[in-house]
């Protein structure tokens, strides 16, 4: 890439969170292998990010590669509505074999935003269709992030979250405190007060509770206590409220199991998948709901589930998604993501007591550094070609979730330059 095309990158186009005419350049990548990007200078960085969670086999990966190219050969793309095929059969077969019991009706999104959106008008269509209208506000978690979109935003935490920019167009929600007790720890009767005088003078006007199970990612990279979250189940099905799991960023092994819901041995009522989903190589997510929301939504008027993009079921993503998974299954990723974990748990633990270190927390591929202060970004983004490393700090959180494929010795090199960052930085 030439200068005049970082300058004309700086002054036209947006990038996540940022604006046009940004001081802070971002490095060009000319190509991606195993767990490395490849720099238009040859430099060459591990990505310590899976590019935002989602390039879970690494880059370059032979069999996502041959099931991309198959299927542009044969159907990269073909209308949803009233047509079908093959490779959106098979994955949304894979995904029910795999989501925890009860979830076997698919609706194949475009976003992980998009797919909260679908989860969020399924529960509201089904109080429509079970003629309680007054059911259509959710009670989300403080901390908890779902997505950039209008729903989305609105079950955001509303304090890190955008309610203060769109307060007058986004739904007004309810919002309890994130989960007290952390992972491992256990939750008593008054951890889940909150939740339950809500739910108790509320559940009328709630259609369900949203969450991002075990794991709060973009809104504070927390973990909290499996016993929350199944006593959170327990709660919804007691007042009638529906649960909705965002495992959007935990799905397909991240915290050490297939779904983060199983920490907790629970099902959700509708559950969002999506980032590793087709192993970071195209955008598609999923929402996957109980038969009894389908049949519900089905049987009333207007007979339809009404949300339909033109892009749904996506051949090209469907196979790719169908190939991620296959590779997964067959891999032993458990032992694999347990080795990230011992790994990262030695090399980040120890730096908790930094100086500059709040406090240091592993879960599955999942490390995490909260400091006592900000990082400076522009620095960050300095410092990193000439660490070999690709992090992407926000606020006061340096972490990794790196790809599976990770070695021990590339798990030093991250850890080493999380440490750079929080001390240069
Ligand atoms: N939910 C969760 C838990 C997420 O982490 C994200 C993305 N960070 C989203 C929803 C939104 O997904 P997308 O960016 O694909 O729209």
């Amino acid at each position: 890439m030439t200068p005049e095309d970082l300058a004309f990158d700086a002054k036209h186009i947006w990038h996540p969170y940022s604006a046009t005419g940004n001081p802070v350049a971002p490095l060009a990548v000319k190509q991606a292998d195993g767990v490395r990007l490849i720099l238009d200078d040859g430099t060459q960085l591990i990505d310590a990010m899976s590019s935002w969670w989602s390039v879970i086999h690494g880059y370059n990966n032979p069999a996502l590669n041959a099931a991309a190219k198959r299927q542009i050969d044969t159907l990269p793309h073909v209308m949803f509505g009233g047509l079908t095929h093959q490779p959106a059969v098979d994955l949304c077969k894979a995904l029910i074999s795999i989501a925890p019991e009860g979830l076997d009706r698919v609706f194949l999104a475009d976003s992980g935003s998009v797919a909260v959106e679908v989860a969020m008008k399924m529960a509201m269509q089904y109080w429509q269709a079970l003629g309680k209208p007054g059911k259509q506000r959710f009670i989300a978690l403080r901390g908890g992030y779902h997505g950039d979109t209008q729903g989305a935003m609105s079950v955001c935490d509303p304090d890190t979250g955008m309610h203060h920019l769109f307060n007058h167009a986004l739904a007004r929600q309810y919002f309890v405190n994130r989960p007290a007790p952390r992972f491992g720890q256990h939750c008593e009767p008054l951890h889940i007060r909150e939740l339950e005088e809500l739910l108790a003078r509320n559940a009328q006007h709630i259609a369900a509770l949203i969450l991002e199970p075990i794991v709060q990612g973009a809104g504070g990279m927390y973990f909290y206590s499996a016993e929350y979250l199944s006593a959170a189940r327990q709660l919804c099905t007691q007042y009638d409220v529906l649960l909705i799991a965002d495992e959007i960023a935990t799905g397909f092994g991240r915290s050490g199991k297939m779904f983060a819901c199983e920490h907790a041995e629970i099902a959700p009522d509708i559950l969002c998948l999506g980032k590793a989903l087709t192993g970071g190589y195209v955008s598609l997510a999923a929402t996957l709901a109980t038969e009894t929301i389908a049949n519900t939504i089905a049987r009333n008027p207007p007979q339809a589930f009404m949300h339909g993009p033109t892009f749904m079921g996506n051949p090209l993503a469907c196979n790719i998604a169908l190939a991620s998974i296959k590779l997964l299954r067959e891999s032993d990723w458990q032992a694999k993501v347990s080795q990230l974990e011992k790994t990262l748990q030695e090399k980040l633990l120890p730096l908790a007591q930094h100086k500059k270190v709040a406090d240091a927390r592993v879960l599955g591929a999942i490390g995490v550094l909260e400091l006592h202060e900000a990082v400076d970004m522009r620095a960050v983004q300095q410092l990193l070609p000439g660490l070999g490393v690709w992090l992407r700090p926000f606020g006061k959180l340096v972490y990794t979730m790196p790809p599976y494929i990770t070695s021990d010795g590339e798990i030093a090199s991250i850890a080493d330059a999380m440490q750079q960052i929080i001390e240069r930085c």
